[in-house]
């Protein structure tokens, strides 16, 4: 039987905070593709590919989301403006729609055993070129630690970051951080320059307890977790989302996964709706 004749299913998502939800017709998850490239790095996006654009369907929250495009602007990337998560990418021109499945209710693949293939765009014009550091905004660099740069893909958020060499970082299963597929480190407050570009970020307070995330208010890139600016729980770290990194190579990292799924059931739960 060849791939198209696979029996769809029908699979429902939804960006974190609800507003948008959508269902869409693919062949059962069991594999799945990622792209190399900037934009799609950054959003850690998964990529599935219904069969013909018609396949996915609006739920609730028709207009809801935001567009970001970016050199020839064939490619619109498609966000929730409340909560950030990225649900699709469109090229109309060429009736093309991609689903970040990583928006999928949660179960509704089995992610730890899905065939993941890689798409070499690195090379595609545009080029992505990462922000230029002034001499002015180049923080001292205190001994063992390096100077990181890092920005979401608009560059509308920037930020220098002093940290020990980056190895490993923390994935996490819950309802937010699987949507951005993201990967964190915990440096101190005091180790993030923002370089004054916070005004730009949308901060999305979900959880009862500790997550203020920042994501870009033009492109949607999951950049910090504002922990600081919680009503009550002000840990004095700022996270990082290392995708957003610049020049760090992801696949040498290793991995710690957090099963925040499991651990923050009730509350995270709720999202997935
Ligand atoms: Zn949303
Ligand atoms: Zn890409
Ligand atoms: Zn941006």
């Amino acid at each position: 039987m060849s791939e198209l004749e696979v029996e769809k299913q029908t699979y429902y998502g939804n960006c974190h905070c609800g507003a948008f939800k959508y269902s869409v017709k693919l062949a059962p998850i069991n594999k799945a593709s990622r792209c190399n490239c900037s934009i799609c790095t950054k959003k850690g996006y998964l990529f599935a590919v219904p069969e013909k654009p018609s396949d996915f369907k609006v739920e609730a929250g028709e207009g809801v989301l935001k567009t970001y495009s970016f050199g020839n602007g064939i490619a619109e990337h498609k966000f929730c403006p409340t909560c950030g998560s990225g649900i699709l990418v469109e090229a109309a021109k060429y009736n093309i729609l991609v689903i970040n499945i990583n928006t999928l209710k949660h179960g509704s693949f089995d992610i730890d055993n899905l065939e993941i293939s890689t798409t070499d765009r690195v090379n595609v014009d545009p080029i992505y070129e990462p922000f230029t550091l002034s001499p002015s905004d180049t923080p001292e660099i205190p001994e063992g630690q390096k100077l990181y740069t890092g920005s979401c893909h608009c560059q509308a958020i920037k930020y220098t970051l002093t940290y020990p060499e980056i190895k490993e970082v923390r994935t996490c299963n819950c309802s937010f951080c699987s949507r951005n597929a993201d990967m964190w480190i915990y440096p101190p407050i005091a180790s993030v320059d923002m370089l004054d570009t916070e005004k730009n970020l949308t901060n999305y307070l979900f959880h009862p307890k500790r997550a203020y995330h920042g994501f870009c208010s033009v492109c949607g890139v999951d950049v910090v977790n504002r922990v600081d600016l919680h009503p009550t729980f002000k840990a004095p770290v700022r996270p990082i989302n290392v995708r957003t990194i610049d020049g760090l190579k992801l696949d040498g990292l290793d991995i710690d996964k957090a099963d925040g799924w499991s651990m923050e059931s009730g509350p995270y739960k709720a999202y997935d709706i």
